[in-house]
């Protein structure tokens, strides 16, 4: 199936042509530049960006994709979880695309999104696949059977999501926002075992499948807080190599802990701190050595972006499941078990 898809959960306008599992476009906007000096994503300046890049991005990937509206088989839009005014930017354009070109109308989850992706990378997701997702507001580990209907949260952060942990890392660090992608860098020229930062949860009676990264972040905070006090200058490329490696040593311990006990044989890991290297080398070492069989989409595809969301809604066309109707709404705190919101059926 031939399927455009909108993303507007957060800051970024992504807008994706796939056809099957084969990537056409994906032409992202973003408004990240903006949020910059206020430490974080800024709700209503992230809708407005949404409004006026939306239909030049739209025109972008069709552009890129070579194809015309009318030869589209479906629209898909994220219906959340997200910010609420973002999130209706996208779904009001999808529902309005939809109704003009006469093409049904597929609201998808964001989180199911981010797994379904690394079908344009790797072809069909396996059933059934572990999918460890961490992302700027989600950390899970879920197990689906079918992407579009069947998606199981084994456990999930109790407090912080791990991308949150790297943002608020990088501001204590005084690095700036988005945090992940410049704790990589300094990472990179750090000493991964300067410092023994805490691992969260993982103590024998700890609840297996659960994260916590707030503990982690606190450490972080008290050691370069107890540096400055004593006039001692911070390492800032050991500290953000050492807690980038408390970070991943958790989640990449946890996921191949998931798969063994679950007899899963494939691990996905998706959502912006995929985007990780370390977490992708850490999980590339584990897994091999466990015999299991690691998918992680390119960089691209891991933070947000419209191509996500047109792999989930084509596959929501192959399987032959409902569309939505046009009233669907947006729902910031659409639960990862709702893979889309079909139509409620006639009765
Ligand atoms: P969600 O998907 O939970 O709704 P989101 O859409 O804001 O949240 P994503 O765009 O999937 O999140 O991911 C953004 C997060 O990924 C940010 O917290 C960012 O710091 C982190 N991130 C991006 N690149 C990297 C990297 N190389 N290393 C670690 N974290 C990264
Ligand atoms: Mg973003
Ligand atoms: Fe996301």
């Amino acid at each position: 199936p031939l399927v455009l898809g909108i993303e507007t959960s957060c800051d970024e306008t992504g807008v994706g042509i796939v056809r099957g599992t084969t990537l056409l476009a994906d032409a992202v906007a973003t408004s990240v530049e903006e949020h910059g000096r206020f430490g974080g994503v800024v709700p209503e300046i992230a809708s407005r960006a949404h409004l006026e890049a939306m239909v030049p991005t739209v025109q972008r990937a069709l552009d890129q994709a070579g194809i015309k509206a009318s030869d589209l088989d479906g629209i898909a839009v994220t219906a959340g979880p997200g910010l609420a005014g973002a999130l209706l930017v996208g779904v009001s354009a999808a529902k309005a695309y939809a109704y003009a070109l006469d093409k049904p109308l597929y609201g998808v989850n964001h989180l199911a999104s981010h797994i379904c992706v690394d079908q344009l990378e790797h072809g069909r997701l396996p059933e059934p696949t572990m999918a460890l997702l961490v992302s700027g507001g989600h950390s899970s580990l879920l197990l689906t059977s079918d992407i579009t209907s069947d998606v199981r949260s084994l456990g999930s952060t109790i407090d912080d999501a791990a991308g949150e942990a790297f943002d608020k890392v990088a501001r204590v660090l005084g690095l700036g926002f988005p945090g992940g992608p410049v704790i990589d860098r300094y990472a990179a020229e750090g000493d991964p075992a300067a410092i023994r930062f805490p691992r969260g949860l993982s103590g024998p009676r700890d609840p297996a499948y659960d994260f916590s990264f707030s503990g982690l972040k606190t450490a972080v905070a008290r050691w370069i807080e107890a540096r400055r006090r004593a006039g001692e200058e911070v390492p800032v490329r050991d500290v953000a190599a050492s807690f980038q490696e408390a970070v991943t040593d958790v989640l990449t311990r946890k996921a191949v802990r998931a798969c063994l006990d679950q007899g899963v044989e494939h691990l996905m890991i998706g959502g912006g701190v995929a985007a990780n290297s370390r977490l992708r080398a850490m999980a590339q070492e584990r897994c091999e050595r466990a015999g299991i069989e690691l998918r992680v989409p390119r960089m691209k595809l891991c933070t947000d972006n419209g191509a996500m969301v047109a792999a989930l809604g084509s596959e929501m066309v192959w399987r032959n499941r409902r569309p939505s109707a046009f009233d669907l709404s947006a729902d910031s705190s659409l639960p990862v078990t709702e893979t889309h919101v079909p139509a409620a059926p006639v009765s």
